[in-house]
C-alpha cells in the first residue's frame, strides 16, 4: 500500500510540472527590481518584444532552406579554390546552433521563469549602452523612460572623420533600419518597422569609435551593435537545467559606403542579412576559412599568421552579394576571417541603404569573446580595403 501511495504521489507531482519545465539560472549581475504599476507595463511591453524576436528567431533556424531538409541553410564559405564558388551547410548540424535553438526552446517554452533573467537595463551607463537619437528615444515609452545616453551627442562630442559618420548614421538610423525584408525569411517582421520598442529600447553600442586597430573611421563611427538576449544583453541567463547558455543575440547597423576589414575571432557567429540592397551588389562580404587553400598560412609562436591578398580583382572571387531573399544567413566557424564591404556607385543615399543585420554569436560563455582585426601588411596604410594585403593572426583555441 506505501509503494502504491510513493508511486501515485510521483505521478501526481509528473502531473503537476509543466511538461517542458526548466531550471533558469540568471546572471550573477541581475538586479532586483522594485516596478511601479505604470513602470512593469513599461518592462512587460519589451519583454515581449523579446520574445517575438527570439521565437522568430528559432523559426528562422529551424525552416527549412535550400539543400536543407529540416533546418536553415546557411553560407560557411564565400569563395573555396577547388570548385570556385561558396560552400553552405545545413546550420543545425552544427552543435553550438543545436543547443542555442534548445535554450530558445526553454525560453520560449517557459516565459514567466525566464523573465526573472530579463534586466532592461535602466541606468547601466557602465555598460556604455546608448540609444541612438532622440527620434528613436521617441519611438516607445519604454525607451523614453530607459533614458539612456544619447548617441548623437557621444559622437558630436567625439567630432573629427569619427564623430561625423556616427552623426550620419545615428541621426538617420530610423531610415536605415526601415529599409530592410523580412518576408522572405521570417515569419513575423521583426525589423524596426514591426518590433518598435526593441529596436528603441535595446542598449546599442558603439563598438568600434576607440578601436584604432579598425583603421576605418568612417566605419569606426558608422558601425553599432546591441545585444538582446547574451552576457551584455537585456537576457542574461548563465545556465537552463546545468547546461551553459552561449546564446548571444542581438542587431547590427553599419552606414553605407564603408568597409568593415577582414577579422575574426574565436566564438561561432552567425549573420542574418535585414537590409534590402539600393542595388543588387551593394553591400557584400567575404567568408573564408583560417585554412582556406585561397590564403597563405604560416604558423607562429601561438597560431596561425594568415595572409590576405585581394589586391588587383582577386578579392573579387571572394565578395559575394548580401541580401535579405539569397546569400541571406551566414555562420561563421571558429576563427573564420570575415569581411562586410558597403559599396559606393549605386546610387544609394543615407536615406536608402546601409547594412542592417540580425547577429548572434553561439558560445559566448566558453570562449575568448575577442574580436581581433587583421593588420595591414603595409605599415602605415591609412585605409583597409577588400583588396588591401592584410595579415590574421588566428590564435590556437583555448578549450
Ligand atoms: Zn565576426
Amino acid at each position: 500500500m506505501r509503494k502504491f501511495i510513493v508511486v501515485l504521489s510521483g505521478i501526481l507531482l509528473l502531473f503537476a510540472m509543466p511538461a517542458n519545465a526548466a531550471d533558469f539560472n540568471c546572471a550573477a549581475d541581475i538586479p532586483k527590481h522594485e516596478y511601479t504599476p505604470q513602470e512593469q507595463k513599461l518592462v512587460d511591453q519589451y519583454w515581449s518584444e523579446v520574445l517575438i524576436y527570439l521565437d522568430a528567431y528559432l523559426t528562422v533556424l529551424e525552416k527549412p532552406s535550400g539543400q536543407c531538409r529540416d533546418s536553415a541553410e546557411a553560407t560557411i564559405q564565400t569563395f573555396q579554390p577547388s570548385t570556385g564558388k561558396p560552400q553552405s551547410r545545413c546550420i543545425l548540424r552544427y552543435r553550438d546552433v543545436e543547443l542555442v535553438a534548445k535554450h530558445l526552446k526553454a525560453v520560449l517554452d517557459n516565459p514567466e521563469g525566464a523573465k526573472a533573467c530579463f534586466d532592461p537595463q535602466k541606468s547601466q551607463t557602465k555598460d556604455g549602452l546608448y540609444t541612438p537619437s532622440v527620434k528613436v528615444q521617441q519611438l516607445s515609452q519604454v525607451s523614453e523612460w530607459l533614458d539612456r545616453p544619447l548617441l548623437t551627442k557621444f559622437y558630436k562630442d567625439l567630432g573629427g572623420e569619427i564623430g561625423d559618420a556616427g552623426v550620419l548614421l545615428n541621426d538617420n538610423f530610423i531610415a536605415i533600419t526601415k529599409k530592410t525584408e523580412t518576408e522572405p525569411h521570417w515569419p513575423t517582421d521583426i525589423s524596426i518597422n514591426g518590433l518598435k520598442t526593441l529596436w528603441s529600447s535595446v542598449g546599442w553600442i558603439p563598438m568600434y569609435s576607440k578601436r584604432e586597430d579598425a583603421v576605418n573611421k568612417p566605419f569606426r563611427g558608422g558601425y553599432l551593435y546591441a545585444e538582446v538576449m547574451g552576457p551584455a544583453g537585456a537576457l542574461r541567463i548563465d545556465t537552463i537545467d546545468g547546461e551553459l547558455v552561449g546564446a548571444e543575440i542581438g542587431l547590427t547597423v553599419q552606414l553605407f559606403n564603408t568597409a568593415y576589414p577582414f577579422h575574426h575571432h574565436n566564438p561561432q557567429e552567425i549573420y542574418i542579412t535585414l537590409t534590402k540592397p539600393a542595388c543588387v551588389d551593394q553591400n557584400k562580404y567575404a567568408l573564408m576559412h583560417w585554412d582556406n587553400p585561397a590564403l597563405v598560412q604560416q604558423r607562429g609562436k601561438d597560431g596561425w599568421n594568415v595572409f590576405i591578398d585581394g589586391s588587383g580583382d582577386e578579392w573579387k572571387k571572394w565578395f559575394i552579394d548580401l541580401n535579405p531573399t539569397t546569400g541571406w544567413l551566414a555562420y561563421i566557424e571558429r576563427n573564420a576571417v570575415h569581411a562586410f564591404y558597403s559599396k559606393e556607385d549605386c546610387n544609394q543615399t543615407i536615406e536608402n541603404s546601409g547594412l542592417v543585420t540580425s547577429w548572434a554569436r553561439t558560445t559566448a560563455r566558453t570562449a575568448n569573446q575577442d574580436t581581433d582585426v587583421c593588420h595591414a601588411m603595409q605599415p602605415g596604410t591609412k585605409a583597409l580595403a577588400p583588396w588591401t594585403p592584410v595579415v590574421c593572426h588566428a590564435k590556437d583555441w583555448a578549450r
